[in-house]
């Protein structure tokens, strides 16, 4: 069983006389544990697509499955608690709230879940040491680098133990120092929790941390790479 299952999505933009497709016929499926990355040029359709799946945005055609629930048709109340439950979101721009502190921001999706305080300081340790951040804690995001930042709100997508991690250029504001600290961090949460993770980007760098990369451009997938064994790892 897939975590997630896309069947023959389309998306329009725009009305008659002055329609762009962004999205043409795309089908693929992820299963858990998977670390797969959507790699293509400016304007192939990557954030189109992930916003679909993220249930920020509603595909024209198709149907999106995510744990078996397809999101085309959530709404409401019920979508509010599918996101928190089920999806953990990273963004370019991390997106911290800069009034709390690394640990008030990653623990706010748990609290809204109502766990209880003894509980929450334990997930939000775990997630903080697996990402190498326990000693910005207590510090608010304009104490932090731009890698610690993206650090913290990936322990925020994962600290909730959702079904998939949805990246969208998470590395687009990082150097390449944090880059790379970003993406072994990736790498680890992938092997060792099996955390299934879709990153878009549209650097090969970045894609290339990816264990399968599918690439779009104008709004299909064209291609598909699963990468070999790795030899230093034989
Ligand atoms: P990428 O993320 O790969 O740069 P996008 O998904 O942003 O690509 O865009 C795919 C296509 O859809 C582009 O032609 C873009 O101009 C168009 N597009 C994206 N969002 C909108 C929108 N809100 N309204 C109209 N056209 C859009
Ligand atoms: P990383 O990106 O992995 O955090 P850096 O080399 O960027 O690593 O940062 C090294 C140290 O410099 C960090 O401990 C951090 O506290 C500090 N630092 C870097 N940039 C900033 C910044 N913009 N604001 C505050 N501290 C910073």
């Amino acid at each position: 069983d897939s975590v997630l299952r896309v069947e023959q999505i389309e998306k329009y933009f725009g009305n008659k006389g002055n329609v762009t497709k962004a999205i043409d016929n795309i089908s693929f499926s992820i299963e858990k544990g998977e670390f797969v990355g959507i790699m293509g040029p400016s304007g192939s359709g990557k954030t189109t697509l992930l916003n679909c799946i993220s249930t920020i945005d509603h595909v024209t055609t198709g149907n999106i499955q995510i744990n078996g629930t397809d999101i085309t048709q959530l709404k409401g109340g019920r979508l509010e608690k599918f996101r928190r439950d089920e999806l953990g979101f990273i963004f370019q721009d991390f997106n911290l709230l800069d009034t709390l502190t690394g640990f008030e921001n990653i623990a706010i999706a748990l609290t809204i879940q109502g766990r209880n305080p003894s509980e929450i300081t334990q997930l939000v340790e775990k997630a903080a040491a697996k990402l190498e951040i326990t000693s910005v804690l207590n510090k608010f995001p304009y104490q932090m680098s731009g890698g610690q930042k993206q650090r913290v709100a990936s322990a925020r997508a994962i600290v909730t133990n959702p079904s998939i991690i949805l990246a969208d250029e998470p590395t687009g504001a990082l150097d390449s120092k944090s880059s790379r600290l970003l993406l072994d961090a990736f790498e680890k949460l992938n092997d060792e929790m099996q955390a299934t993770i879709l990153m878009v980007t549209h650097d090969a760098f970045t894609a290339s941390y990816a264990k399968r990369i599918l690439f779009i451009k104008d709004g299909k997938v064209f291609n598909e790479l699963i990468r070999g064994t790795d030899s230093r790892k034989e």
